[in-house]
């Protein structure tokens, strides 16, 4: 995601403790303490702007949603969304999809979303991708259960890589759709990013895995 540096993002994350994680560290294992219902808890990694996340969280209030991003940059869009709404059943933070198991317990999440992850076309990056096995591994070691991933994504080279990795790692795969928008699959709400590629045109992928 092309990003504005504003030095003064962290700043602004700093100063809404009521909807930005600033310590996760101290909520594991208990991060019903942090919303208003203790109810499911549903992440997205890579959450961008928060398009998604804000529109899920309206949608479905009976599920908790904590909206996580690396860039102080971007999620501080996400966070004027949130300002904005009010929505008590979503939180964001500001951290490394690779660290999660610091900050989440074997069972603290439900789900995990993946929404047009950065594709890292090249072999020698493999390690980045957020399908890539050892994000596998930390998402086995917080969700569920039987818990699921969610992915969509615009690159069929990173959709084609993200089947064969979830497969070879044993995930059931349980739903997928080469043509999202052309699909009876009800209920979708876009990204930022869907929301640009599909209006130039592009066929958005999607899928379901489950850990058995
Ligand atoms: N999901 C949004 C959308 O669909 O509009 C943003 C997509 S953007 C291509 C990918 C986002 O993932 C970027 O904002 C990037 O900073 C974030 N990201 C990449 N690697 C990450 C990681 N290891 N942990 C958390 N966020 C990450």
């Amino acid at each position: 995601m092309r990003q504005r540096n504003k030095p003064w993002a962290k700043d602004k994350l700093m100063q809404h403790p009521q909807y930005v994680i600033l310590e996760p560290i101290q909520h594991k294992g208990k991060w019903a303490e942090v919303f208003e219902e203790d109810q499911p808890l549903h992440i997205e990694i890579g959450t961008g702007k928060g398009r998604f996340i804000t529109g899920m969280a309206k949608a479905n209030p009976h599920i908790n949603y904590i909206g996580i991003e690396l860039a102080e940059s971007v999620i501080v869009t996400a966070l004027d969304k949130l300002i904005e709404e009010e929505l008590p059943n979503l939180k964001l933070m500001n951290a490394n999809a690779k660290n999660l198991a610091e900050y989440f317990d074997k069972g603290d999440v439900d789900r995990v979303y993946l929404n047009f992850s950065d594709p890292w076309p090249k072999t020698r990056h493999e390690k980045r991708r957020l399908t890539f096995k050892s994000f596998l591994d930390v998402y086995k070691s917080i969700l569920v259960d039987k818990g699921e991933i969610h992915f969509k994504t615009d690159n069929q080279g990173l959709f084609e890589y993200s089947l064969t990795s979830f497969s070879e790692y044993g995930l059931l795969l349980t739903y997928v759709s080469l043509d999202l928008h052309n699909s009876d699959y009800e209920g979708n709400i876009m990204t930022e990013y869907e929301e640009k590629f599909s209006g130039r045109g592009s066929r958005i992928y999607r899928s379901e895995v489950r850990y058995q």
